[in-house]
């Protein structure tokens, strides 16, 4: 890490469930082109906290594409299965600050009972000496407000959406809102750009980061790509592994689909596109705030 405290930290953050494919690719180029027209570092930070759930070799092929597009991360990559020591001090100072619950409840309960957790351990605590259990956060009374830089005000009172939430699987596993309001902290990041389908968990980070007392990052949530059906791009939803298409082609279309309109003449060169695409890149402005349909991007 450099050792001065740049004001602009950004990463991109993905989950080795599978290969890139196009919104993550959208995702990776617009954080890069944040964090660079804004003379920032970009890191890399692969959110494999669920190994089960990362596929084989994926790790590596998502790094291999991001170089073959010539987005070069600053630092280390930062893999979160690396990282469960850090977890476990946040979780204990939740649970020293009283916030923190055992819930014995099953998912399928709480579904029935309309999804939002309605707090049944914490009113009738699970036996002492019941070993398997999930952990769980008092939700705050007051609603979370942030200013989204692409989506504009957002508000979200966490006890009537969600109910207090699992910061702790009962697998064992630590939930994702934990470690990435811990990442994002320790590794300073400043600035998260990431998909607008993310923007439903973002009131329970910043939630976290005022309970362990981090500062709270700006945040863009981008569209996400969808197929013709509407249908987010996904492995469940089939969608191409980016790995398989033209760079220089694929790149010229995501700026594109971020509403730049680069000239046809640096169209063959990587280099060329990135440069531009940093000088010009007015997040604001100019992405549509919805949805990207996939065959815009004129695959
Ligand atoms: N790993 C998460 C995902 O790929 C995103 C994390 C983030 O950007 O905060 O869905
Ligand atoms: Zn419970």
């Amino acid at each position: 890490m450099n050792t001065h405290s740049p004001r602009y930290i950004g990463r991109f953050a993905p989950s080795p469930t599978g290969p890139l494919h196009l919104g993550s690719m959208l995702t990776a180029l617009a954080s890069y082109l944040d964090a660079k027209s804004n003379k920032g570092l970009w890191l890399v930070r692969i959110d494999d906290l669920d190994p089960p759930r990362a596929a084989n070799g994926a790790c590596g092929q998502i790094l291999n594409t991001l170089e073959r597009f010539q987005l070069n991360w600053d630092d280390e990559v930062v893999y979160q299965s690396q990282r469960h020591s850090h977890y476990q001090d946040y979780l204990q100072r939740c649970i020293a600050l009283k916030l923190a619950y055992r819930c014995t409840c099953s998912r399928n309960k709480i579904i029935a009972a309309g999804g939002i957790y309605a707090g049944t351990c914490l009113t009738s605590p699970p036996p002492r000496d019941e070993k398997t259990y999930a952990i769980r956060i008092k939700s705050p009374k007051t609603p979370i407000k942030f200013k989204d830089q692409c989506q504009g005000e957002v508000k979200q009172h966490i006890p009537s959406t969600v109910g207090d939430f699992i910061i702790k699987r009962k697998d064992g596993l630590y939930a994702y809102h934990l470690a990435c309001a811990v990442d994002d902290h320790l590794q300073g990041i400043t600035h998260i750009v990431r998909g607008r389908d993310l923007m439903d968990s973002t009131p329970r980070q910043i939630y976290l980061q005022q309970v362990l007392g981090f500062s709270t990052p700006s945040y863009l949530h981008l569209p996400v790509v969808v197929n013709s059906k509407g249908q987010k791009l996904s492995k469940q939803t089939h969608a191409p592994n980016v790995a398989q298409l033209p760079v220089k082609d694929t790149l010229y279309h995501l700026l594109f689909a971020l509403g730049l309109t680069p000239p046809e003449s640096i169209k063959d060169n990587i280099g060329l596109m990135l440069d531009w695409g940093i000088d010009h890149w007015r997040s604001r402005d100019t992405i549509n705030k919805q949805s990207i349909i996939e065959s815009s991007l004129n695959f």
